[in-house]
């Protein structure tokens, strides 16, 4: 949602998503009240004003971004066009398209880059010769129906998880009123000698819902592997999403990672096609995503272990739930907000900062500035596809000159790139109005652990790339440096 937020879709994908508080976990086998039956309540998210999972339907979803693209960019992405293959050839790739099928005509046309998103059996990634198998632990098989339930006993808002010994069974209700069900283990094996129908309905009595299916949409058998590729880029073809990682759907993790993964990739391939980019930006992108992808999958792993693995006990595996540390990470990891590139990017200077403040590295985190209206949120000031360079000062003339001091020697070295913001509780005479941003309750300091006098620049992925003393700015334009050559460096 913030990904959607910062290019402005977020309002819409509102209007079209079902609010989720969570999951809730129910134990067959173990008799729960209400109070210890386990939860994962998003609610509790900090520093995100999305703190709940939204349920929207892919076909309005991808109704909604097309409309955004046509609206804002004139583009009119194609369905009904494969990729066959492509060579690189010097400063280009050309590939081979075919429209309207195998009998279809062939298209042949020439791209800077290529980036396949193409999914978990992509073409693209073949043509790289790149492996993609799976190398430890044998792969499962996991069905869904959606369908139109009568007299579910459970809250349809959130997502419900039943466990047992037999197997598992996911329900949720969907956007529009009909419900999708998940069916996995033992009981998935009803669907050999059954229809779907029969064997969701058997699953439903197994775990005592109440639920019975009155009429049934679609269903799909599908195999969960768990993969993470070695390489994201060769040459100029770029590998992004399911095409380079897959892992185990517990949890429902899979499309953030993958959007994050274009995220990441967006603003430097931009840099990349401008030719602004200094060598190195686009590794940059797989060094920083790769270990995210391991972590993405550790972590739908141990979610894994609870929901499927029939090996371990059912009270054992309630146990892993009853970690006072589990309900957290397990939100934080889930909604992939504390992931972060610490010790891949980020600098940072000769600051003092509490344990708990953002790094370097880490996702920049959102605060509300002021209720009032027009509502303002930290993240509205960072809707752009530069680099922002916040500056919360203690009042005074020295400081305020530092600061244009700061902010005149950016836009010498690269131009519109780096925004820069006077993050202030009042007006500041002399400054001008456009780099002002009112936090009048002082959040950015609170949210940011006592950033006062501080630089603390925020990439257009809104992860944080350096925080310093307000005299670094030399360290601070060797950061955007980095990315970018400067037209000159210092004062
Ligand atoms: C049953 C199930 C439930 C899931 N639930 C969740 C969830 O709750 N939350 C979550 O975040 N994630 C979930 N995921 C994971 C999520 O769906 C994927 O991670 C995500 O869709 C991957 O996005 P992608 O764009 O990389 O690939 P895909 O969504 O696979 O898209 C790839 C696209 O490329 C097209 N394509 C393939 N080959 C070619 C070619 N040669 N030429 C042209 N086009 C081609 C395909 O038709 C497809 O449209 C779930 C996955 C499954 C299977």
């Amino acid at each position: 949602m913030e990904m959607f937020d910062h290019i402005g879709l977020a309002p819409r994908i509102d209007e079209l998503r079902e609010r989720c508080p969570g999951n809730r976990f129910h134990f067959r086998e173990l008799t729960l009240d209400e109070q210890r039956t386990p939860t994962l309540d998003f609610g509790r998210l900090p520093g995100t004003q999305y703190n709940y999972y939204g349920k929207v339907n892919q076909n309005d979803l991808d109704r909604a971004l097309r409309a955004s693209l046509a609206a804002n960019h004139a583009l009119y992405p194609e369905y009904g066009v494969e990729y066959l293959d492509s060579v690189q050839d010097g400063d280009a790739v050309r590939v081979r398209l075919r429209h309207g099928g195998e009998e279809g005509t062939v298209e042949e046309v020439t791209v800077p880059w290529l980036v396949g998103t193409d999914g978990s059996r992509s073409s693209v990634r073949a043509g790289l010769g790149l492996a993609f198998e799976q190398r430890e632990g044998a792969s499962m098989s996991m069905s869904m129906v959606d369908a139109r339930l009568e007299g579910f006993r459970g809250d349809r808002n959130w997502v419900n998880y039943y466990v047992s010994e037999k197997g598992f069974m996911l329900v949720t209700g969907l956007p529009g009123g009909k419900f999708r069900l998940y069916l996995a283990g033992e009981l998935e094996k009803l669907l050999q000698d059954a229809p779907p129908q029969k064997a969701f309905q058997q699953g439903l009595d197994f775990f005592d819902t109440g639920a019975r299916i009155a009429e049934m949409d679609w269903s799909s058998t599908w195999e969960i592997r768990k993969i993470v590729g070695e390489t994201y880029s060769k040459g100029r073809v770029i590998l992004c999403g399911d095409a380079t990682h897959v892992h185990s759907p517990a949890g429902g993790q899979g499309m953030n990672a993958c959007m994050q993964d274009a995220f990441n990739l967006g603003w430097k391939l931009a840099l990349l096609i401008q030719r602004r980019a200094q060598p190195g930006v686009l590794e940059s992108y797989g060094a920083e995503r790769r270990p995210i992808a391991q972590q993405v999958t550790a972590g739908a792993d141990r979610m894994h272990q609870i929901l499927f693995n029939a090996s371990i006990p059912v009270a054992e595996r309630f146990k892993l739930t009853q970690d006072p540390a589990w309900h957290d990470e397990a939100i934080l990891r889930i909604s992939a907000l504390s992931h972060n590139y610490r010790g891949v990017d980020g600098t940072l200077g000769s600051v003092e900062l509490p344990a708990s403040a953002p790094l370097p590295g880490d996702r920049a985190p959102d605060c509300v500035l002021s209720e009032q209206p027009p509502r303002m949120r930290l993240y509205d000031a960072l809707r752009h596809p530069g680099f922002t360079l916040l500056v919360v000062p203690e009042s005074s003339e020295q400081v305020y000159a530092a600061y244009a001091e700061c902010a005149s020697q950016l836009r010498r070295a690269f131009g519109h790139l780096v925004r820069t913001l006077l993050v202030t509780p009042v007006r500041v005479p002399g400054i001008d109005p456009d780099e002002l941003l009112l936090d009048p309750l002082q959040q950015v300091q609170a949210t940011y652990g006592g950033a006062a006098n501080q630089l603390i620049l925020v990439r257009p992925d809104l992860y944080i790339g350096f925080r310093g003393t307000l005299g670094e700015t030399l360290g601070l334009q060797a950061y955007v440096g980095k990315w970018v050559p400067a037209a000159r460096l210092g004062p």
